[in-house]
């Protein structure tokens, strides 16, 4: 039996009676770049969200930097955001012209730990980006009760948890600005790029808008100097396909989340855990092992692929030597790097696939 990592391949199967006439209509239309489609996505994802304005870009990482260069967040400002991300968190900091400070995770969530940001905190610091890693929302009310007392933005990546929540509030919906990617293999994924974000300012939406344009207001009008960041929309075409199957697709997640819980827990594996409050949307199931890379090979070796997420710290990173970090070690970061490991998880994964898998990992403990 083969387990891949991710399956779209079976997902479009699924759901390609309904792809093809949306694309069709885009293509009939010639509409290509914005327009109707996009319009239609936009609208349907900020109801999602359950937050007032969508604008949709080109990326994830084009989100996080428009939406702080909406928020007026560039040089010579700290922005801080959690040390185990995905390094376009980072780049986004980078790239608006802002110092990127990294604050270490929890262990328990992997998400930014609030009781460092009181360390982090500098008369430079103008944004905290909490992001919602493996798909459950970080712990958002202290970090929101941080923000407010001390006159900070807070801008969620929330690229891997769309439809999660914390204490029944959307990811994303939660912050000044919600981040959003649609890659391929996220939870909510476009047949290409493209990201949206969600807000419940208009002004930043507006601003949001000027930025994906090339910083136009109206046409030829350009207040500021903008990116070519639109939506395109074939990829809102298929996008609004796919969010009305959003819901059923993260509750199989689950599914295949609680039966390997079930199944691993005999074994030496750190499983993860849900905080109470949350509704954890699993892109990615991650374990902790002692032996990660002889399990991950074993694995391998019966067609079993996982990831790690991931691997290389920032902080370790050749492009952000020197960077700030609290405390100073980030020793849960650092600890975790060479023990996680991400089994594989989507909607398409059958019972007889996660049961395999949970037997490949008792065959490699029973060996060793
Ligand atoms: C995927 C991802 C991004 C970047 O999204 P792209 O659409 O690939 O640009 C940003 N942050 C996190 C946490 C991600 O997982």
């Amino acid at each position: 039996m083969k387990v891949p990592f991710v399956d779209l391949v079976s997902q479009y199967e699924e759901i390609k009676d309904e792809v093809h006439p949306a694309l069709e209509k885009v293509m009939a239309s010639a509409g290509f770049v914005l327009g109707a489609a996009v319009t239609s996505f936009e609208k349907n994802f900020a109801e999602y969200c359950e937050s007032p304005h969508c604008v949709g870009v080109a990326s994830g990482a084009d989100a996080l930097l428009l939406a702080l260069k909406a928020l007026h967040i560039g040089p010579g400002d700290e922005v801080i955001t959690a040390a185990n991300t995905f390094v376009a968190t980072v780049n986004a900091i980078a790239l608006a012209g802002a110092t990127p400070v990294l604050v270490d995770v929890r262990e328990e969530d992997y998400n930014l730990d609030p009781a460092h940001l009181a360390n982090a905190l500098t008369d430079k610091t103008r944004a905290i980006i909490p992001v919602h890693l493996y798909g459950q929302v970080a712990d958002m009310d202290p970090i929101l009760e941080f923000a407010r007392a001390h006159g900070l933005h807070v801008v969620e990546d929330a690229a891997q948890a769309h439809g999660a929540t914390y204490k029944g509030k959307k990811a994303g919906s939660m912050g000044d600005v919600g981040c959003f990617s649609f890659y391929p293999g996220k939870n909510l994924g476009s047949y290409g790029e493209g990201g949206a974000i969600v807000t419940p300012h208009a002004d930043v939406a507006e601003q949001v808008r000027m930025y994906r344009n090339c910083g136009q207001s109206e046409k030829y009008v350009h207040p500021v100097i903008g990116y070519n960041s639109r939506l395109q929309s074939m990829q809102a075409a298929v996008l609004d396909v796919k969010l009305r199957h959003l819901e059923d697709w993260n509750t199989r997640r689950r599914e295949v989340a609680a039966l390997y819980t079930e199944l691993l827990a005999d074994t030496t594996l750190q499983l993860p855990a849900t905080n109470p409050g949350n509704s954890h949307v699993w892109h990615l199931y991650v374990v902790q092992h002692s032996n990660r890379d002889a399990l991950m090979d074993a694995l391998k070796a019966e067609e079993v692929f996982c990831g790690i997420h991931y691997p290389i710290p920032i902080h370790a990173q050749e492009a952000y030597q020197g960077v700030r970090t609290i405390p100073n070690e980030l020793p849960v970061t650092t600890r975790t790097a060479p023990r996680i490991v991400s089994l594989p998880i989507h909607p398409n994964l059958s019972d007889e696939q996660v049961r395999f898998v949970a037997d490949a990992i008792h065959r490699f403990e029973a060996s060793h």
